[in-house]
């Protein structure tokens, strides 16, 4: 049998990993991804991968280099006006979640997962999938920089704004789920020094957070705001963001005069709309859909690094276990994450309820169980913060077939 081809889209977390186990079991993946190179030196957002996809880090043999890339961020710091912070440990918001956590900046994830494939997964960088036709056994491809291909399989891994999704299942509006809520992320120079610790400070409906990134002298700004229409601004205009921020936040004190000065000269504000991706199916034909492209939970709310490393995996996994049949393993894939993923999807507007709090009320609830958190039993204090049991509920349930349980298809 020859080696099936492989077309995976989008080289984040989702398409290294799926393209890693992808060779592993006998299969030629070829990744593509827009952007001109993988990002490097602790680039992006920080992310968190909880439970099995520890493990999967671990399967793959790159957990000791994940681990000493994690953040180190020790203890969260929330400010109050007028009165001293409110400081809890940082894993004793996490434990509820899983016994294992690694919070890791996703573009040291993407690195290593990037370097681990390099050698044997042919990557295309600076270039998009522009169309796909599927042929009696093939898909054609064309891009928009490279000469048209042939695959057997493509994999969207392209994250929320999926093109793989709009060219084969639709446009975004018929996918997307506003969660009610916001966030922006830029970065600024570490000018308060922090070290091993995220600060925070919540006004009625907004948070503004800032944490250190290793070895840069920088620090990342997350805003979360919440309201209840989508913003109308364009996503192009990168003045025009500056500008909703700043009317958004000019007036809320603590840090934000300064970091609204550094936002001027920011180039890399990210600013979106916390929505999900709520799809029922992730498969068509010989195309299919992993993490974010395919079932995003809302970003920086649901736990979504670890459902694409998941995803990736089980997608994998199962095409290898009905022999490269992709109708079989693209069943196989769909059934085994639906649980996981319908989980997922509770996740998101409990963690949002949470950290763009609703009232004063709630701010000043919060600053009191965040005073009492570390003194409390440990049994009790993981079931306040598994937010509601589903977060672990949900990794629990990704029942992962062990890769040497499976026979390679060459
Ligand atoms: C601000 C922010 C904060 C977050 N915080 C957390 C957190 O605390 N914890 C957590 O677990 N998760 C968090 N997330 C979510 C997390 O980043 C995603 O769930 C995770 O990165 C999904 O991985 P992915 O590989 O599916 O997609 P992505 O990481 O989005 O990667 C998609 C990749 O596809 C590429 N691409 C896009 N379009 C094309 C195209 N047409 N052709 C080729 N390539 C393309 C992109 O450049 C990118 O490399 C956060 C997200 C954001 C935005």
């Amino acid at each position: 049998m020859n080696s099936p081809r492989v077309l995976v889209s989008g080289a984040s977390v989702a398409g290294p990993m799926l393209a890693y186990w992808l060779h592993r079991f006998g299969f030629t993946p070829t990744v593509v991804e827009r952007t001109a190179e993988v990002r490097v030196g602790g680039g992006g957002h920080a992310v968190d991968l909880f439970g099995p996809a520890v493990d999967l880090m671990d399967w793959m043999g790159v957990l000791p280099e994940v681990r000493e890339c994690r953040t180190r961020t020790e203890v969260m710091s929330f400010a109050r006006a007028g009165r001293r912070p409110v400081e809890v440990p940082a894993e004793a918001l996490a434990e509820g979640v899983s016994d294992q956590h690694i919070e890791i900046m996703r573009g040291d994830l993407a690195r290593i997962l990037y370097e681990l494939t390099s050698e044997q997964v042919e990557y295309v960088f600076d270039d998009s999938v522009a169309t796909l036709v599927e042929t009696a056994g093939e898909v054609e491809v064309t891009f928009e920089r490279g000469a048209p291909r042939t695959f057997d399989l493509v994999i969207g891994a392209d994250g929320l704004h999926s093109t793989t999704r709009r060219l084969v299942f639709g446009v975004e509006q018929e996918f997307a789920r506003f969660l009610g809520g916001y966030l922006a992320v830029f970065t600024v120079p570490n000018y308060l020094e922090l070290k091993d610790r995220m600060v925070g400070f919540s006004a009625v409906g907004q948070t503004a957070a800032m944490y250190p990134v290793r070895n840069t002298g920088e620090a990342r700004v997350v805003l979360l705001w919440r309201t209840d229409n989508l913003h109308d601004y364009d996503r192009h205009d990168l003045d025009a963001q500056r500008r909703l921020v700043r009317n958004l936040y000019g007036d809320l004190g603590w840090e934000l005069p300064r970091l609204l000065d550094e936002l001027d000269s920011a180039d890399d504000l990210y600013l979106d709309s916390i929505s999900q991706v709520v799809m029922d199916r992730w498969t068509r034909g010989r195309v299919a859909l992993v993490g974010d492209a395919g079932y995003c939970p809302g970003p920086a709310v649901g736990g979504g690094t670890s459902l694409a490393a998941i995803g990736a995996y089980v997608l994998a996994s199962e095409l290898v276990a009905a022999e490269g049949d992709h109708v079989r393993g693209f069943a196989a894939y769909e059934r085994a994450l639906a649980p996981v993923v319908d989980h997922s999807r509770s996740i998101g507007p409990t963690v949002l309820d949470l950290i763009i709090p609703k009232s004063r009320t709630q701010i000043w609830a919060t600053a009191q169980a965040m005073h009492v958190l570390p003194h409390i039993p440990a049994h009790l204090r993981r079931r306040l913060t598994s937010f509601g049991g589903s977060a672990a509920a949900m990794l629990g349930e990704a029942r992962l077939r062990r890769p040497e349980d499976l026979q390679l298809i060459r």
